[in-house]
C-alpha cells in the first residue's frame, strides 16, 4: 500500500480502537487464512465466577472456602481472583440484608486469610504451597496426576458434568488427598458467536485454543460456532499451533488477552492483543483492539482488505 493508503486506513482504524501498528502488519492481515483464539478473556467475558464448591472431605464448608482462597491468594489469575472473591462474600456478605452490602471493613482486609508459604504458580495446571505446613494444590487434572494424587470416581463424575456445561472444574488437594471441587462458569462475550459466523463467511477458519480441558474447551467452542479446537495447550505451546498453521504457507492471526498469550502473538503473521490487555503483550502485537470486542477482528481485516484492493 502506498503511504498514503497506509495512513488513511491508520486514522480510520484508531477511530474505532483499532491500533495498527504500520504498514507491514496492515498489509499482511487482509491475506489471514486461520485466526486462533484464546478462550479465557478473548473469547469469554475473562469474568469468571464460581458456581459450585463442593466438599468431598470431612471438612466443613467454611474452612474449605478459607483454604483454598488463602492459597489462591497470591495468583493474579481469573480462576484465582473468582474463587477469593467467592470464598471473601462467603464469609462476610450477611444473607439476611436484601441491600447486598457486604462487611466492608472486615471484607477488605485479608485477616481472614491463612497464612501461606512456598507459592508457586504453574502456568497451564494451577497453584501450590503450604498451608499450616501442609502442601495444597489446586488445579486441574494434570496437576493432580503428577503429584499422584488419586480422583475418586465419584469427583471424577462431578468434575466432567461441570466440564459438560461450559464450566472449569477446579480441583483441590490437601495433604495428599482431593479434598473438594469448584465450578466455574466464564460466560461468552456477547458478539462472539456472530464474529464467528462472519469469519466463515470471509473465508476465514475460526480455531480455538486453550490451556482449558478439553471437555470445557468442546462445550464452549460448541456454544461459539468454531468446529476446530485446540485443548490443554501448554502456554508455550500456544506459538507451536501457529507454526504448524503457518507450515504450508498460511497466514495466521492470532487474538489473545496477554495473560500468556504474547509468545503466540509474536508468532502469528497478525497478532491482535485484544482489551486492556498486559504490556508485553501489546508490545508484541500489531494490532491493539482497544474496545475489548471481537467485532474488531473483523474490522481490522476489513481495513486491510480495502486497503489493498484499493490501490491495485
Ligand atoms: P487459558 O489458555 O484458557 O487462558 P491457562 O493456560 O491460563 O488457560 O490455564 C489452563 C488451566 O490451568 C486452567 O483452565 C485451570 O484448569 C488451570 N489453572 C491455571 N491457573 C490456575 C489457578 N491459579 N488456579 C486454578 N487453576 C488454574
Ligand atoms: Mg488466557
Amino acid at each position: 500500500a502506498t503511504p498514503t493508503a497506509v495512513m488513511v486506513a491508520t486514522g480510520v482504524g484508531a477511530t474505532n480502537g483499532v491500533l495498527i501498528k504500520g504498514g507491514d502488519a496492515l498489509e499482511k492481515a487482509h491475506k489471514v487464512k486461520y485466526v486462533i483464539f484464546d478462550k479465557t478473556g478473548t473469547l469469554t467475558q475473562g469474568k469468571a465466577t464460581v458456581t459450585t464448591a463442593k466438599v468431598f472431605s470431612e471438612m466443613d464448608r467454611g474452612e474449605f472456602l478459607t483454604l483454598v482462597a488463602s492459597a489462591e491468594a497470591s495468583s493474579e489469575h481469573p480462576l484465582a481472583k473468582a474463587i477469593v472473591g467467592y470464598a471473601r462474600h462467603f464469609h462476610f456478605f450477611d444473607e439476611s440484608t436484601e441491600d447486598g452490602e457486604t462487611n466492608s471493613k472486615e471484607s477488605q482486609n485479608s485477616g481472614w486469610l491463612l497464612d501461606t508459604s512456598d507459592f508457586s504458580a504453574l502456568p497451564g495446571k494451577g497453584i501450590q504451597c503450604l498451608v499450616n505446613e501442609k502442601l495444597i494444590l489446586v488445579g486441574n487434572r494434570k496437576l493432580m496426576s503428577e503429584n499422584a494424587i488419586t480422583i475418586p470416581d465419584h469427583v471424577e463424575k462431578f468434575v466432567a458434568d461441570l466440564e459438560e456445561s461450559a464450566k472449569t472444574g477446579v480441583l483441590v488437594a490437601y495433604n495428599g488427598v482431593l479434598v473438594g471441587v469448584m465450578g466455574i462458569a466464564d460466560p461468552l462475550k456477547r458478539e462472539a458467536i456472530v464474529v464467528v459466523e462472519g469469519l466463515l463467511r470471509m473465508g476465514v477458519t475460526p480455531i480455538m485454543v486453550t490451556g482449558d480441558n478439553w471437555r470445557t474447551a468442546r462445550a464452549v467452542a460448541k456454544e461459539v460456532g468454531i468446529e476446530d479446537v485446540r485443548a490443554e495447550v501448554m502456554p508455550a505451546g500456544k506459538a507451536d499451533v501457529i507454526r504448524s498453521l503457518q507450515k504450508d504457507g498460511s497466514t495466521v492471526a492470532m487474538v489473545g488477552d496477554g495473560i500468556n498469550d504474547s509468545p503466540a502473538l509474536a508468532a502469528a503473521d497478525v497478532g491482535m492483543a485484544i482489551g486492556a490487555g498486559t504490556d508485553v503483550a501489546i508490545e508484541a502485537a500489531d494490532y491493539v483492539l482497544m474496545r475489548n470486542n471481537l467485532e474488531d477482528v473483523i474490522t481490522a481485516i476489513d481495513l486491510s482488505r480495502k486497503t489493498l484492493t484499493r490501490i491495485r
